[in-house]
């Protein structure tokens, strides 16, 4: 009986990290096979597949002169002297391909500086968590280089810095922390929480510290790994934001509201503010389709999402219908009933759309006959 029971998952033989490799990277075969020097898959990707969770955005390290390699595969190279990086394509993926480097940072938060390095441990040490800190070799062997013990902190659910003074240098790492703890549901090893704590995101440029709050908020968990940052002390929410950034991000989710605004930028601005009209525009009862739009049009998309999700459910039917409204009729029809130019002409059309809006008239006569009838009053003419 025993021999004849079906395989379960926990005895299939387990599939090598070489394997796994070719499996969801093949085109990384014509990296091994043109490179002249060692080179090494880092970074997100083998965390990713380590994690089982197949494929990510491939990062390159070579313990040569990337630029040069990536001339050999092919056409398509982008290269960045100054940083030693390249981008080529490869079967329809964008490959980045870095040499080997060292960073170093002249002060806290500054830009590093970076140097060239023999070889790919140096590469890895200049990273954010052990995590993110592992590379496999493109060569014969397959081994995993983890220098910092990162598969280790990948099994316990951990991110845990490579040395102390790692916020120090870049704080914007304690904003990766909380979106990969976010995203992986991962906790904070102790000692890299009492360092986290201590960061201080005024140190860097409001560019860097926003671009990284973008691919926070980028995050399906944003909700959380915005929570995670105001528990650890490195923003102040706006009041009630925490209930703001979850109701826009579950508003975002679904037409007509999916397509109307950068969920990023939405998110953050639930977050952390600044405030716009939204608040004011919530608050708002208009009583008819035309009150609605005089309110809500011309406004930011972000504060009518904001305001949708402070409870402005009326910005429901202002997104997919009443702002949709136009007239049959332009200025050109008043213009050919004799009306002159000027002011005259967009009052009688406002007043059109007002009634359109609201259901008094419909048809082009109607817009007609009232636009002209307000055009001509406006003008004083009988
Ligand atoms: P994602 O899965 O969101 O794409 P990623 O891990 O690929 O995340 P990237 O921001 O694309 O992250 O960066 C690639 C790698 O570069 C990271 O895995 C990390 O090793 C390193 N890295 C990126 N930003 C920093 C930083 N501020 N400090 C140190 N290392 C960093």
């Amino acid at each position: 009986m025993v021999g004849n029971r079906p395989m379960s998952t926990a005895e299939k033989p387990k599939e090598s990290l070489a394997e796994a490799l070719q499996r969801v990277y093949p085109e990384l075969e014509a990296v091994r096979e043109t490179a002249a020097e060692p080179v090494y898959l880092v970074g997100g990707a083998v965390r990713d597949l380590l994690m089982g969770r197949g494929r990510a955005d491939i990062d390159i390290v070579v313990e040569g002169d990337a630029a040069a390699l990536a001339s050999r595969l092919g056409a398509d190279v982008v290269s960045h002297e100054r940083f030693a990086t390249a981008k080529v394509s490869l079967d329809g993926h964008e490959v980045d391909i870095a040499t080997a480097r060292t960073e170093s940072y002249p002060h806290p938060g500054a830009l590093p500086v970076v140097e060239t390095a023999p070889l790919v441990e140096a590469d890895l040490a200049r990273r954010d968590f052990t995590i993110n800190a592992m590379a496999i070799p493109l060569g014969e062997e397959a081994d995993l280089i983890d220098p910092h013990a990162g598969q280790a902190d990948l099994a316990a659910g951990l991110l845990r810095v490579l040395h102390p003074r790692s916020f120090a240098d870049d704080p914007t790492r304690a904003v990766r922390a909380a979106r990969y703890a976010a995203r992986f549901g991962f906790g904070l090893e102790p000692e890299t929480e009492v360092l986290l704590r201590e960061a201080d995101l005024g140190t860097v440029s409001v560019d860097r510290r926003e671009a990284e709050l973008l691919r926070l908020a980028g995050e399906a968990e944003a909700p959380q790994a915005f929570a995670l940052l105001a528990e650890w002390g490195l923003v102040d929410l706006r009041e009630g934001g925490a209930q703001l950034v979850a109701d826009a991000a579950g508003l975002l989710q679904s037409s007509p509201w999916s397509e109307f605004a950068p969920r990023d930028r939405a998110l953050v601005a639930a977050a952390l503010g600044p405030g716009g009209g939204e608040e004011a525009l919530a608050e708002a009862r208009p009583r008819r389709p035309s009150e609605a739009v005089a309110l809500a049009s011309g406004r930011n998309p972000i504060e009518l999402v904001l305001a949708r999700a402070l409870g402005a459910e009326w910005l429901d039917s202002y997104l997919s219908e009443w702002r949709q409204v136009a007239l049959e009729i332009d200025g050109e029809a008043l213009i050919a009933a004799g009306i002159p130019q000027g002011p005259a002409i967009g009052r009688g059309l406002d007043e059109a759309l007002r009634r359109k809006l609201d259901g008094e008239i419909a048809g082009r006569d109607q817009e007609l006959d009232v636009a002209l009838e307000v055009a001509r009053d406006g003008d004083g003419v009988a």
